[in-house]
């Protein structure tokens, strides 16, 4: 059992349903992981992409990461029974003469492939993701639960901010989410106050609506927003500050008594070590946003959880950033708080296809094997023009 080719290619993915709107450049690395293992006359092929946000890696995965894989023996690569690909293994491989820190990008490289090596291994197992990670990580009571799921969104529109913000509200509680997250941090606080009680409004209340501040308040703006937002009574402040600032995370969690959510743009058990240390984080209402594709794919994620875990975090306040069908399947198996759905924008990486449906706040990962792509067509047509290069 061998990985015969890896295919990659650099898409552009916009923060807006309008992709016309300008978006910050912002592009995602595509990757398709070609197996010899043939299921119905056809090669088995993992998808995975680079998650959101933080731009492709075409060439670490090109020059570094895909051929360490395509050079590794069978040996190298299978589980124990040598049945199938081990994603563990794998991700040694792809490792391998890879010093400590430094993460840079080289985490969302190796997290693209790794996502790809998930899909891959579940579809040769022949079940949901969610059902072969659980069953690879000790959790085999888990079959395909419900999830607890919000919206992600709310970008700052260029025109018409408060009333295109207030559609996409309306657009995303008609779809059935009762809990939305939106981005302030990038105009005056007055703008952003606007911003929250239209949506809060909208939402029935402003405990449904989170908002992310994408990291960009300094030591002293940060104080100052989180003066106008405790009133407010808001489901969480996410990315307060740059993310590695945790004096100043600090200060506000000490000021701000509402829950705050971090970790998204760290990508490293030592990092979360840090955070836990010194960001002034409480496990009692705090949420971890930590990026399962940004931090070196699921086994790095893995290390974040259960080291958090062992320092005394409940699962539930995980909330992986991405808002795609992968961190549902890992929400899922691992019985973390719950996941971001990005239904709206960073088409078509975002949301979960039709078939997924809203029930109470809730969805099911899609019952097939792997992670599902296949059957959110919209997506599955841009890895399959991989296969086409
Ligand atoms: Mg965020």
């Amino acid at each position: 059992m061998r990985i015969v080719d890896v295919r990659e290619r650099s898409v552009a993915i916009s923060r807006y349903e309008d992709p016309a709107l300008a978006s910050g450049g912002l592009t995602t690395s595509v990757v398709a992981l070609i197996t010899d293992v043939i299921r119905d006359g056809k090669p088995v092929v993992g998808y995975g992409f680079a998650s959101i946000g933080r731009f492709a890696q075409g060439g670490l995965i090109r020059e570094r990461f895909a051929p360490r894989l395509l050079a590794a023996g069978e040996a190298r690569l299978v589980d124990r029974a040598g049945t199938n690909l081990d994603p563990f293994r794998a991700w040694t491989v792809m490792m391998a003469g890879e010093k400590p820190g430094g993460h840079g990008e080289r985490c969302v490289a190796v997290g693209t492939l790794d996502m790809a090596l998930w899909d891959a291994a579940a579809k040769i197992a022949g079940v949901p993701l969610c059902r072969f990670l659980a069953d690879r990580t000790g959790r085999q009571e888990v079959e395909r639960p419900r999830v607890r799921v919000y919206a992600g969104g709310g970008y700052y529109y260029p025109a018409d901010d408060i009333g295109r913000l207030s559609e996409e509200i309306r657009r995303l509680r008609e779809a059935g989410y009762r809990n939305v997250k939106i981005k302030i941090g990038g105009g005056p606080l007055d703008q952003d106050r606007k911003r929250i009680e239209a949506a809060a409004q909208l939402l029935g209340g402003a405990e449904h609506l989170a908002v992310d501040a994408m990291n960009s308040y300094t030591s002293t703006s940060s104080l100052d927003a989180a003066a106008v937002l405790a009133p407010y009574g808001l489901r969480w402040f996410e990315d307060i500050c740059d993310p590695l600032d945790f004096e100043t995370q600090a200060a506000v969690a000490s000021r701000y008594a509402g829950p705050i959510a971090s970790g998204e743009a760290l990508f490293s058990t030592v990092e979360a070590k840090l955070l836990d240390q010194h960001g002034g984080v409480r496990r009692d209402r705090d949420v971890l946003v930590f990026d399962p594709v940004h931090c070196y794919g699921l086994p790095g994620y893995l290390q974040i959880v259960e080291l958090l875990a062992s320092r005394g975090w409940p699962r539930s306040a995980f909330w992986p950033h991405g808002g795609h069908l992968f961190c549902l399947h890992v929400v899922a198996a691992l019985g973390l708080g719950g996941a971001e759905v990005n239904p709206l924008c960073f088409q078509p990486f975002g949301g979960y296809g039709d078939e997924v449906t809203i029930a109470d706040g809730t969805v099911q990962p899609p019952d097939v094997p792997g992670i599902g792509f296949e059957r959110k067509p919209s997506l599955h047509a841009v890895f399959a023009a991989l296969l086409d290069a």
